[in-house]
């Protein structure tokens, strides 16, 4: 935690049982060192317990470097990450899994570097609007690479968390139900289902049903408002959303995803298109966002 004086509008952490995080696009947009050392200060200056680093970019990335600043600011780390749709696990044409799974083991290897044990995201194909279904052989590839993946995460004591995305992003899990059925077909322990308040706003019900649908198989949450801008100015109900992680007794990390054009990453802006301005102060949209959550948790646990 930073010793440097915090905002009057961080709020305290009483009743909180979660680690709280940011995801790093929130201040700057590579991983380069220097990006890296101002995404690790404004995150523990916030008072966040959790920084999240996106590996699509991590040529320039220095790890030992970052996981001495991860331990000096007293941070954990989260990696996630998705494919390409020429390194794609999803793909029908083996060469191009080949390459999906590539990538996978080489950012395990990262996040493992960083001193995280979650590794997370749509690690299961592209991010972004596939022309057709998911196939049946498509699909038997995901569950070999990422039982096999799983396994070698188990040997390092780390989890993976499939990230479940929607329409537009991904045709291989779109809902709670069927994150759960590919975690089934995987068979492995440390697989978990991460759940983003924005894709589920757009696929499920409610934002109430996956949570007690997921109950203890929850690892990781993403909480992003409808237009992923400042928490509390769209139209989701966080507030049941809290009280259900609340209910199932969920202690897992929750951390605060946002994008706007203001910070733009190669690649991952374009793949999630972010093309809207809907913030320019990081600073001001993760401190908000931070009381925001810590208030409303605190409320539900306080039952
Ligand atoms: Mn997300």
């Amino acid at each position: 935690m930073s010793t440097t004086t915090q905002t009057p509008d961080v709020a305290p952490r009483g009743g909180v049982p979660n680690p709280l995080g940011v995801h790093a696009l929130v201040w700057v947009g590579d991983t380069s060192p220097a990006s890296v050392s101002e995404a690790i200060g404004q995150t523990a200056e916030a008072g966040f317990d959790l920084l999240e680093l996106s590996l699509h970019d991590s040529v320039n990335l220095d790890v030992p470097r970052a996981r001495a600043e991860l331990a000096e600011a007293g941070l954990k780390v989260v990696c996630s990450r998705g494919l390409a749709f020429d390194a794609d696990v999803s793909s029908d044409d083996l060469a191009v899994v080949e390459r999906g799974a590539a990538l996978l083991h080489e950012s395990l290897e990262v996040t493992d570097g960083l001193g995280g044990s979650h590794f997370t995201g749509a690690l299961y194909s592209a991010l972004g609007k596939y022309g057709h279904p998911l196939t049946a052989a498509g699909r038997h590839n995901v569950v070999t690479v990422l039982r096999d993946l799983a396994k070698e995460a188990q040997a390092k004591q780390m989890t993976l968390g499939l990230e479940i995305c929607n329409r537009y992003e991904t045709n291989v899990i779109n809902t709670a139900h069927d994150a759960l059925r590919l975690a089934d077909d995987i068979g492995e322990d440390n697989v978990s289902i991460h759940l983003d308040t924005y894709h589920m706003n757009i696929e499920e019900d409610d934002l109430v049903r996956p949570v007690y649908d997921v109950g203890s198989r929850l690892g990781y949450v993403h909480i992003g408002e409808n237009h992923r801008g400042y928490l509390g100015s769209g139209h989701l109900d966080l507030t049941g959303f809290f009280h259900a992680l609340a209910d199932i007794g969920y202690t897992g990390p929750i951390t605060f995803e946002s994008f706007s054009s203001a910070v733009v990453a190669p690649g991952l802006s374009n793949d999630l298109a972010i093309w809207r301005n809907l913030w320019d102060d990081g600073y001001d949209l993760a401190s908000h966002a931070r009381t925001y959550i810590a208030t409303g948790l605190a409320a539900a646990w306080r039952r």
